[in-house]
C-alpha cells in the first residue's frame, strides 16, 4: 500500500526547499533569554506550517523573561491525535555567535550554525515528515490532528512547557514524538527511550566568625565543613547505579584574617529510575543538620542547610515507549536502515511527558557538537553542525513508522469495537 521507495524520492525533492527554511531559521538568533527573537523565531516557523494547514497559538511563558511556547494545530477527521515536539531556544548567545563568526555555513555534506543540530534541524524534520505525510498517505494525514508544540526555553529545563503539553494531550493522544538530536552507533541510527533526571540543589554552610588571630578557637570555619560535605555528596555517586552527583561551584568567606561563617555550594545529581532518584535525594537531603565542624572553645557546630533547587523527573524505560521503539524498528527494517534504542543522560522534554502518553525521542537528523560556537584553527574543536545527508533517511523512517503507529491504532480500535 505504500512505497518505500516514492517515500525517499519525494522526500528527497523537499531538500532545498527545506534547507533553505533551516538556513533562514539559524539566521534568527533564539538564545533562551533572547525574548524578542525567540517570539520572531516563533512567528517564522507558525509561517513555515500554515501551508500544511497549521493554525497556530502563543503561549507567554511562565518566566516573563522568555519568549512564547508555540503551539500549531491541525484538526483531523478523528479524534485521534499525534504530538510532535520540538524547542525554539538554543544556548548560544548573540554576542557570543558574533564573536566566534559562528553562523550558517555549509562544508561538504555538514552545516554549521547555531541550532543547526539542537534543534531547528529537528524542526526541519517535522516539516519534512508531515510534507511526506501529507503527500504520500494524505487519508491518514487528514485523518489523525496533529499538535506541534514548541517550547521556548527547552535549554533552561523550564516546567511550564511540560504541563502546557500535558494539558493538551488526552486519552487520544496515540503519541508524543520528539525530535531531539538521532544518536548513532556504527551504522545504527538510535532513538531515545530513557532519560535521566535531575535535580538541581545548594549546600549552605553557617559557621561562626572569629578574628582568626585573636579568638581562632571561637571560629566554626564554614568553608572547612563545606570541605567535608562536599566529599559526602561526590561520595553518593554510584556508577553502577548509573547516579552521578556532580559539585560544580563552591563559594565562602570574605577576608584572610576571619574564620569564614559561610560557605555554599551548588551542584546537581542525575539517575534514570524513580528509586535510584528518590534514594539519592533522601541520602543528600540527610546530610542537612549540625555539621562535624565545630568551635574548640565551646563546641559551637556549624549548621549545614541543603536545598533542592529544581526537579525535572527520570523518564525510565516503560513498555509504551518500548512499544513505540519498535514500531520505529520495524519501519527500519521496511527501508533497511538498522533502528536501536538508547538511554540518555542529557534531559528532554520527554521528561515532563512519558508518563501521560506513549513517548520517543532522537527523532532528528544526525549532526554533532551541540552546544558548542567554537573553532579551532588545528580543527581540534568544531562547532555545532548538523549532517545533510541524514535528514532524508530518517524522515523517510518517521514517516513509515507514524504510518505504522496510526494503522496499528485503527486496527486496535477495530478488534476493540468487535
Ligand atoms: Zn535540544
Amino acid at each position: 500500500m505504500r512505497n518505500t521507495v516514492s517515500v525517499t524520492e519525494f522526500l528527497k525533492h523537499q531538500i532545498p526547499p527545506a534547507l533553505d527554511l533551516l538556513r533562514q531559521m539559524v539566521g534568527i538568533n533564539s538564545f533562551t533569554s533572547n525574548r524578542e527573537g525567540v517570539n520572531k523565531l516563533g512567528r517564522f516557523t507558525a509561517d513555515c506550517f500554515a501551508p500544511l494547514g497549521f493554525s497556530v497559538e502563543f503561549v507567554p511563558s511562565a518566566n516573563p523573561g522568555f519568549g512564547d511556547h508555540l503551539v500549531l494545530t491541525k484538526p483531523g477527521r478523528s479524534q485521534r491525535s499525534i504530538a510532535m515536539v520540538s524547542h525554539l531556544d538554543t544556548v548560544f548567545p548573540p554576542e557570543e555567535e558574533a564573536r566566534n563568526q559562528f553562523r550558517w555555513q555549509p562544508e561538504g555534506d555538514r552545516i554549521y550554525g547555531p541550532g543547526t543540530h539542537d534543534i531547528k534541524g529537528g524542526t526541519m524534520m517535522m516539516w519534512l515528515v508531515l510534507q511526506a505525510l501529507r503527500e504520500q498517505a494524505p487519508a491518514a494525514f487528514e485523518d489523525i490532528t496533529w499538535k506541534l508544540l514548541w517550547n521556548s526555553s527547552e535549554e533552561t529545563l523550564s516546567q511550564d512547557f511540560g504541563d502546557l503539553c500535558r494539558r493538551r494531550f488526552d486519552s487520544s493522544t496515540l503519541a508524543a514524538l520528539v525530535f531531539e538530536a538521532e544518536g548513532r552507533l556504527g551504522e545504527e541510527r538510535l532513538m531515545v527511550v530513557a532519560r535521566k533526571g535531575r535535580a538541581t540543589w545548594r549546600v549552605t554552610v553557617t559557621g561562626r566568625g572569629a578574628h582568626a588571630g585573636g579568638k581562632h578557637w571561637h571560629g566554626a570555619n564554614a568553608i572547612v565543613q563545606l570541605a567535608q560535605t562536599v566529599q559526602d555528596i561526590a561520595a553518593l555517586t554510584d556508577y553502577s547505579r548509573e547516579l552521578t552527583f556532580n559539585v560544580g561551584t563552591v563559594s565562602g568567606g570574605t577576608v584572610l584574617n576571619r574564620v569564614p561563617h559561610e560557605a555554599v555550594a551548588e551542584g546537581e545529581f542525575r539517575a534514570f529510575t524513580p528509586e535510584v532518584y528518590g534514594k539519592a535525594k533522601t541520602a543528600l537531603l540527610a546530610l542537612g543538620g549540625p555539621g562535624r565542624v565545630r568551635s574548640p572553645a565551646d563546641k559551637y557546630a556549624c549548621a549545614v542547610k541543603v536545598e533542592i533547587l529544581a526537579e525535572s523527573p527520570p523518564w525510565p524505560r516503560n513498555p509504551n515507549t518500548d512499544r513505540l521503539a519498535a514500531m520505529w524498528q520495524e519501519a527500519g527494517k521496511e527501508l533497511g536502515i538498522s533502528v536501536n534504542v538508547e538511554e540518555r543522560g542529557g534531559l528532554s522534554d520527554g521528561n515532563w511527558i512519558w508518563d501521560v502518553v506513549p513517548t520517543l525521542d532522537g527523532l532528528g537528523p544526525w549532526g554533532d557538537n551541540d552546544h558548542c560556537s567554537e573553532r579551532s584553527a588545528d580543527g581540534s574543536k568544531l562547532p555545532e553542525y548538523v549532517e545533510v545527508s541524514s535528514f532524508v533517511p530518517k524522515a523517510a523512517l518517521n514517516t513509515l513508522a507514524i504510518l505504522r503507529l496510526i494503522e496499528r491504532d485503527i486496527a486496535f480500535s477495530r478488534a476493540s469495537r468487535q
